[in-house]
């Protein structure tokens, strides 16, 4: 998917960024609701009692490790001994929340067979410092301190290039880190470029204004709109793109806290957030009042249409793509928007000669129809207002610059700062992720990797072929299905064979006149421009969608590729020299669990081309869901702090693939007569040890769809025989669990 560079996404980017380190980021695949949803592709499945906490900034400090020793539960006697897949009277282990430091360092030593995750760990949790600046620290977030060095030095010490290409992308890097690093001119400057940016907004009093402002070709290009444009595979006929018209976003991420929140629960509940708006206004020249007046203003529009946009957690449920799959042509789409000036919008965008249109949430639309009335005109020019100001935030002053940092480790519970160096990376990455990617795996990803990485995966590719024809649950069709969409399984692995043409890119330096503002502009126009010209034209399967620098890997259903970036693929994560059982334990589960993702829930309603084709039969995708409902079940019983729990719908999607990804490493395993199974095991926690602050764990517990880091280890070793028998777990100890009661999905 291309994402039109500006948006959005400055703050939430940032925000979710940040917040999606506590050691979740492993598997932080690019489901197809990423495709669909540009606010954020993580379910929430919470119940009404944890959201409250959940708003991101309420205090926790009176949340409570459950209050039970480890291993006194039941998974013994008799209470998991039914057969069969029922749960009922199954009580799962109440291990600590370990990836809470503060409680790893009040406990005691344990046993592998009670509580393998923190034994494994417990020194290093006790021993180690969340970095200043950051909520959590793990192995993830420590290779992207590396990877962050390792860009600095491209931007500090460049090379003499002598390919042009590469000429051109330091040239560009180098210009726009001088800028973000140049505070007496941004400091000079203040809020002046966006005021003039701002300006026609400002200004907006009836609903001829407002259309005519929406349709400004500059609008779509540097400012919030009332719709999200993409263009994107389509769902529909996966060998050309189409383009997606999503809802906006919300300040709250998710629709379901808005149902039961007030004006006042939100000013109380985002004072942060609301803090850093409120400044820029006032700089912008608004009173003290009149600020406050935008902000509620823009609360009362997210509160009214916020009824009509699906929660995450409908956005991750098992029928949502089939429920965003909706085919629209431009006349359609005009006659649904009513007097929402739809096609004038996509017309700004240059989109509107589109062969395929697809409209995800068809009772956003119905709404917007509603509210885009002459009585309503400040309400979406007040939400307006707001998005592009926060969108902003990062590039205006030092002082309003310090206050988004505020507002960010307000929400992530972080302590101190980031140096600016390492801030300005980050602008970098965020605004030239293509020319610094290149100029990354120029320089540190090798062939070498990339040749034995391919290797490994076509190794794992290999026995969930194996595994796949044994499935004895599945139909032969279905299995057959599975194994021809394994084998046209498309690799990004380490860095491109292939880059997109973006030669003609440029913008305006500081001594040229330019600004962060005026490039954001510029390089804005060159993304909207691009992404027009992708309009009803094939797609190119070899480009990557994703930063070749990322320490992340991911599925993408809509392509069937799996892409692991170059940046995982060092460090502790990688490195040559590994022992096969670290190299499984580390890049081999992470590859095994991204394929998973090609035949699971989401998986199945794609097939080997990426269409939005389902090839399961009723029978095999009932027969999948019980298994997944026994694992949902499971994990709900499992209470990270007292009295609250996990959510298995939730997270059963990303919890399912961890299974299959050590199900398939250890039928690799089995093969070895020399694997070392505790090397192995105690390698594989050691990939999610983490140590987090309450708020981080409390918001990946909400909104996470990954399960917590010390489950994604517990839960997982404790449902195969090679654990229980190289650590000799039996009844009674924290880390077993009946045979009846184990888990297996595949
Ligand atoms: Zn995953």
């Amino acid at each position: 998917m291309k994402k039109i560079y500006k948006k959005s996404t400055a703050l939430l980017l940032a925000l979710f960024v940040t917040l999606s380190f506590f050691g979740c980021a492993k598997g932080n695949d690019s489901g197809a609701g990423s495709t669909s949803s540009g606010t954020q592709t993580t379910a929430s499945g919470s119940t009404q009692e944890n959201t409250a906490e959940n708003t991101g900034t309420a205090d926790t400090s009176e949340v409570l490790p459950p209050d039970a020793g480890i291993g006194e539960t039941g998974q013994d006697a008799g209470q998991g001994e039914e057969p069969g897949e029922n749960l009922e009277g199954i009580v799962p282990a109440s291990w600590m929340d370990s990836d809470i430091q503060a409680w790893v360092k009040k406990s005691d030593p344990v046993d592998a067979v009670d509580d393998f995750h923190l034994h494994v760990n417990r020194d290093w949790m006790i021993n180690t410092t969340i970095p200043e600046g950051y909520s959590s620290f793990d192995p993830i977030t420590e290779r992207w301190i590396d990877v962050d060095s390792q860009l600095a030095d491209i931007l500090k010490n460049p090379d003499k290039e002598t390919d042009p290409e590469l000429i051109h992308d330091q040239e560009l890097v180098q210009k726009y880190y001088k800028m973000w690093m140049d505070w007496d001119a941004r400091d000079a400057l203040g809020v002046d470029a966006l005021r003039e940016l701002l300006d026609p907004l400002m200004k907006v009093e009836t609903l001829d204004d407002l259309t005519a402002y929406l349709s400004m070709p500059r609008t779509v290009i540097s400012a919030t709109e009332l719709l999200q444009c993409d263009v994107s595979m389509d769902w529909n006929n996966a060998d050309y793109y189409a383009v997606y018209i999503m809802p906006v976003d919300l300040i709250f991420g998710d629709s379901m806290y808005y149902g039961f929140m007030s004006e006042s629960d939100v000013l109380n509940g985002q004072p942060y957030y609301f803090e850093l708006i409120h400044h820029i206004l006032v700089e912008l020249g608004y009173s003290e009042e009149e600020a406050t007046e935008v902000l509620k203003s823009c609360f009362a529009f997210e509160k009214d249409i916020s009824q009509y946009i699906m929660t995450t957690e409908e956005e991750a449920a098992r029928d949502a793509v089939e429920k965003e799959n909706n085919p629209r042509t431009l006349e359609e789409l005009e006659a649904e928007a009513g007097d929402f000036p739809i096609r004038k919008i996509l017309e700004a965008y240059g989109v509107e000669k589109s062969n395929s249109f697809i409209l995800t949430q068809p009772d956003w639309l119905e709404a917007m129809d509603v509210l885009y009335d002459e009585d309503y005109v400040g309400h979406l020019r007040d939400y307006l207002i707001c998005y592009t100001v926060q969108d902003y935030a990062t590039l205006l002053d030092r002082e309003t610059f310090d206050i988004f940092y505020k507002v960010i480790n307000g929400i992530s519970g972080a302590v101190g700062t980031k140096s600016d160096e390492t801030f300005a990376v980050d602008a970098v990455d965020s605004f030239m992720p293509a020319q610094l990617g290149r100029l990354y795996a120029d320089k540190y990803v090798t062939d070498e990797t990339k040749t034995e990485v391919t290797e490994i995966t076509k190794e794992i590719m290999d026995e969930y072929r194996l595994m796949l024809a044994e499935e004895t649950f599945l139909s032969k069709e279905t299995r057959q299905e599975a194994i021809n969409k394994l084998d046209h399984l498309e690799l990004h692995i380490a860095k491109p064979d292939k880059w997109e043409d973006d030669s003609g890119l440029d913008f305006k330096g500081s001594d040229e006149g330019g600004n962060l503002i005026s490039a954001q502009d510029e390089v804005g126009a060159f993304w909207v421009k691009s992404m027009n010209e992708m309009v009803n034209q094939k797609v190119d399967r070899e480009l990557w969608t994703s930063r070749v620098h990322q320490v992340n890997a991911f599925y993408d259903p809509t392509q069937n590729v799996i892409t692991l970036c170059g940046g995982i693929l060092g460090g502790s994560l990688y490195h040559s020299g590994m022992s096969r059982e670290e190299l499984f334990a580390n890049v081999g589960d992470t590859i095994a669990h991204e394929i998973s993702h090609a035949f699971d829930t989401t998986g199945c309603q794609f097939d080997e081309k990426g269409n939005l084709r389902n090839w399961w039969t009723k029978e095999d995708q009932e027969a999948f869901a019980r298994r997944a409902d026994k694992l949902a079940a499971y994990y709900d019983e499992i209470q990270p702090f007292l009295d609250v729990n996990c959510i298995g719908s939730q997270i059963e999607g990303e919890a399912i693939a961890d299974l299959v990804a050590m199900k398939i490493l250890l039928r690799i395993a089995s093969k070895d007569k020399d694997f070392d199974y505790d090397q192995f095991f105690r390698a594989f926690a050691q990939t999610w040890r983490t140590i987090t602050t309450l708020q981080s764990e409390d918001f990946a517990l909400s909104q996470d769809t990954h399960p917590l880091p010390y489950l994604r280890v517990n839960c997982v070793v404790q449902q195969f025989d090679e654990f229980y028998d190289t650590y000799g777990v039996k009844k009674g100890d924290g880390m077993y669990l009946a045979p009846e009661a184990r888990l297996e999905v595949w």
